[in-house]
């Protein structure tokens, strides 16, 4: 089976090195693989997702020299393709509307667990057909899914053994907000599964999302594809990059360093290179293997850190 993998950025700001270390390690696994990989734009939230952003993504990844396979699907255009699958979730009888404010659902859900997630504590699973209909009157609902007392397993290509109990470790969540925008959950096994993905690579934030997505992908009759999930970039103070670390987005990286520097670098700190020799990324893809990289967060080059 050829190996397809993709890369999702969500535009909503210009890519920083840890989108890019993610785009760049991804393509190095499906070019390794001889394999095809795509670029998908996870632009739902239309608001905090101008085109404009997007577009500076894919000129982004030219400039890295990390290209793509066929045409760019944007999440915001496929509303209708959604729509059916959320109907095959109500078909079901899996879904139900949750009227719980922000301030509800954090006052409402305990315990926290360790990662600052909440569990739903099904407020709204029983509510009977009367009271949705007077909680209409003043609140538009967010759309839950039910789910089950079940553990989902998966083994993660950096990773290793992960398992969660969606009901114990998760509860209903929540696959359409109450403007109507889809979640990011729903959207993503979705598109993965049409597009035909074989292999998700995606930041170690994401891990905890992936019990879930199995379980949506199960329940489709999709086959799920294999997961990597990727160590953090982190400073030199162990505080994980973010889209905040406005003087490492792309926009200023490329005033100062070549792609072949920014490549080499990130290479370097996902343990690829030795040393932090500008390279090419085509250089990397046939040497390329998963378990070259670290479990543990990864620090920032030195390279970038000059000059800050
Ligand atoms: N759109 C998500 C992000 O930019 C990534 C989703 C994914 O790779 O599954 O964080």
């Amino acid at each position: 089976m050829q190996t397809i993998g993709r890369f999702a950025p969500s535009p909503s700001g210009r890519m920083h090195l840890g989108n890019v270390l993610c785009a760049l390690l991804a393509w190095l696994s499906a070019r390794h693989q001889g394999g095809q990989y795509l670029l998908r734009i996870e632009d739902l939230d239309t608001l905090r997702c101008p085109r404009s952003y997007a577009e500076l993504i894919l000129d982004d990844l030219r400039w890295l020299g990390l290209d793509w396979d066929g045409a760019v699907p944007y999440q915001s255009e496929r509303t209708a393709i959604y729509e059916g699958y959320e109907a095959i979730l109500r078909e079901k009888g899996l879904l139900y509307p949750c009227f719980c404010s922000r301030a509800a659902l954090h006052a409402a859900s305990a315990p926290h667990l360790s990662d600052g997630r909440v569990v739903y504590a099904g407020t709204c699973r029983d509510l009977t057909p009367e009271q949705v209909v007077e909680k209409r009157k003043t609140r538009s609902p967010a759309t839950r899914v039910r789910v089950p007392d079940e553990e989902v397993r998966f083994t993660d290509g950096v990773f290793g053994a992960y398992r969660e109990n969606l009901a114990r470790e998760c509860g209903d969540f929540i696959i359409r907000r109450s403007d109507g925008v889809f979640a990011y959950q729903l959207a993503v096994v979705v598109d993965d599964a049409l597009s035909g993905v074989t292999e998700v690579v995606r930041g170690a934030d994401l891990i905890s999302s992936t019990p879930r997505q199995i379980w949506l992908h199960r329940l489709f009759s999709f086959a799920p594809p294999a997961f990597v999930h990727i160590p953090l970039l982190c400073d030199h103070d162990g505080r994980r990059l973010s889209k905040r670390d406005e003087d490492l987005d792309l926009g200023l990286l490329r005033q100062r360093f070549t792609p072949e520097q920014v490549i080499g670098a990130l290479a370097c700190a996902a343990g690829l290179l030795d040393r932090p020799e500008p390279v090419a990324a085509r250089e990397l893809a046939a040497d390329f293997a998963w378990d070259k990289i670290p479990r543990h967060d990864l620090f920032l080059p030195d390279v970038f850190r000059e000059g800050r």
